[in-house]
């Protein structure tokens, strides 16, 4: 079974997909990490995330950068959007998230481009949403917790202009499939957007 989890930036998604994917024990693969590893890379080699040469470069970042915590950082996510509009970028990252997504067995994958690219085959669709104001507290809520400090205007232009390039990208933009299911979780709890998750996923695979 595939499930693909797609949404903009702190909507909720990653929480979201981490519990799917325990709730029916798929492995999970957090795609936005890839990018991150890239922009993160772009940046050691000196190069320009804008240049479609440097962004390509960077695609051959060594593996132990995924674990590095910096790549979670908010500078590090806008690199990431940055690179993830070349083509050329998105062709190097594709082959290893669709082998991770038709793996014996299934997987669950999160992202921007999962149901509509990646594995448009998915069993199951959800496209995870909130006002950009409310990701923006959320975010901020986040920073404060970790000591980092960020204004909350500044972060709300950051959403802002990371959904305006993740939307307006001509290259696998960010969108709902056809056959998504919704879930906003603006009035939501964290428990609360888990559970709806789950019920919508349950009712999608009953209906099938
Ligand atoms: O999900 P996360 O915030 O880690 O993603 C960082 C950036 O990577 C996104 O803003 C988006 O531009 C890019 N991305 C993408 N396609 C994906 C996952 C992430 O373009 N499947």
């Amino acid at each position: 079974m595939i499930i693909a989890v797609d949404g903009p930036t702190a909507s909720g998604k990653g929480t979201i997909a981490k519990a799917l994917a325990a709730h029916y024990g798929l492995p999970f693969l957090d795609t936005g990490l890839l990018y991150r590893a890239v922009g993160f890379q772009v940046l050691q080699n000196d190069g320009d995330p804008d240049n479609p040469l440097d962004a390509c470069k960077a695609c051959d970042f060594p593996e132990a950068v995924l674990d590095d915590v910096s790549l979670r950082s908010e500078a590090v996510g806008g690199l990431a959007s940055r690179v993830s509009v070349h083509p050329e970028v998105r062709a190097a990252l594709n082959k290893r998230q669709v082998d991770f997504a038709h793996q014996p067995g299934g997987a669950l994958l999160d992202g921007r481009d999962i149901g509509t690219v990646i594995a448009p085959d998915a069993d199951a669709k959800l496209f995870v949403t909130a006002d950009a104001v409310i990701r923006a507290e959320r975010r901020h809520a986040e920073m404060i917790g970790r000591g980092e400090a960020m204004s909350f205007e500044s972060i709300l232009a950051d959403i802002r202009a990371r959904d305006e390039r993740d939307i307006g990208r001509t290259n696998a933009p960010l969108k709902p499939a056809a056959d998504a299911l919704l879930l906003d979780t603006g009035d939501l709890t964290i428990g609360g957007a888990v559970q709806a998750a789950i019920a919508l996923v349950e009712a999608k695979l009953h209906r099938s």
